[in-house]
């Protein structure tokens, strides 16, 4: 059997055709980066415009590169949730109505879980039971995934999400959109030490939360000093912006890799599982793979390409077509907040 997947949670239009045993036979994404990049960040309205129009030019290029025709697809699967609600409209709507016109089942998917299940699809083997650690542009999510189906949230951001707060901080440095990959590269010549920025909740054992936002507002006092202009308006050198950008680094990485492993405790787990635009960042990689060395934990990264939003990680979908899990055409977007399933940590 082969599965269409459909990925418009955000600002990258995406398709795929993937098989039940996970084969991949074409993948398209057609990124929006360039319309948003003037903004330094995401414009919901102009995000939902670029699906429509790109959504039927991404599917049928996917269906070519794949040399199948739309007749020879046997299920068709979206991510539904969460996710801007003007985008999520725009596959969900697509997935429907393919599904409806092609008499196919209809599967949903969930786009963080999704994020995780790139790991699977990037090691070609097992990979469950782990923790899943999704960041990326909206979320920051830890997850105890005890297999493809059963997700259960551990701890979220309590603010803003771990991308977010690179694109915030790019916009304060005066850096590119997106700002992860600008910020990294800024971070190469800087002193991750110079600024001792805030690690809010890193000590606290009781929660596996993330918070962002102190951080954010120190780098910016860190910028302005104690007046309240508009740090981007700031002339700074860029040996100060390599340092800003390192020490910030550092400090999202340090809340990343410490609360993960705290996880992998709390879990009994031995496997980390790291998916999420954040995820390509450099220094958090090799971070982490310093420590599941240390801890002997088999560590998952998913690659640059199924990090950011791809819709081969949509082949989440198979598991749940294996379990003959399907959705019918009330299926509805949902962009949500991300909800916690179980009281906090015990113990
Ligand atoms: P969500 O998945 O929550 O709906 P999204 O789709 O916008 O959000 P992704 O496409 O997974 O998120 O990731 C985009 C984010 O990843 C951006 O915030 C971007 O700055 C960040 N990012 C990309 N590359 C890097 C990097 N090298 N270092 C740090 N952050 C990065
Ligand atoms: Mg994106
Ligand atoms: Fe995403």
């Amino acid at each position: 059997p082969v599965f269409l997947t459909i990925e418009t949670t955000c600002d990258e239009t995406a398709a795929a055709l993937v098989t039940d045993q996970l084969e991949v036979l074409a993948s398209v994404v057609a990124s929006q980066d360039k319309l948003h990049q003037q903004y330094g960040g995401v414009v919901p309205e102009i995000a939902s415009r670029a699906h429509v129009e790109r959504i039927l030019p991404v599917i049928h290029e996917t269906v070519q590169r794949a040399g199948i025709s739309l007749a020879d697809i046997d299920a068709v699967a979206v991510a539904y949730t969460p996710g801007l609600a003007g985008s999520l409209l725009v596959g969900v709507t697509a997935a429907k109505t393919l599904a409806l016109a092609l008499g196919k089942p209809l599967i949903g998917i969930n786009h963080l879980q999704a994020h995780i299940y790139a790991c699977r699809m990037a090691a070609g083997r097992d990979v469950f039971p782990c923790v899943g650690l999704v960041i990326s542009g909206g979320h920051t999510c830890l997850y105890r995934c005890r297999d493809p189906l059963d997700f259960e949230l551990l701890g979220t951001t309590i603010d803003d999400a771990a991308g977010e707060a690179f694109d915030k901080v790019a916009v304060m440095l005066g850096l590119p959109y997106p700002g992860g990959p600008s910020i990294q590269k800024a971070a190469e010549k800087g002193d991750p030490h110079k600024y001792a920025f805030p690690r809010a909740l890193l000590d606290d054992p009781n929660t596996l939360d993330f918070s962002f936002s102190g951080l954010k507002t120190a780098v910016r006092y860190a910028i302005t000093g104690p007046g309240r202009h508009d740090p981007s308006q700031v002339k700074l050198s860029d040996q100060e912006v390599a340092d800003l950008a390192a020490s910030f680094q550092e400090a999202v990485v340090d809340c990343l890799v410490g609360k993960s492993f705290r996880a992998l405790e709390i879990t009994g787990f031995h496997r980390l599982c790291v998916g999420g635009g954040v995820a390509a960042n450099k220094r958090l990689r090799t971070r982490l793979e310093e420590e599941a060395a240390r801890r002997n934990v088999d560590l998952v990264i998913a690659p640059l390409k199924l990090c950011t939003d791809n819709a081969v990680m949509g082949a989440i979908a198979v598991e749940k077509w294996k379990a003959g899990v399907f959705d019918d055409l009330y299926l509805d977007a949902e962009p949500g907040v991300v909800r916690r399933s179980s009281a906090l940590i015990h113990g």
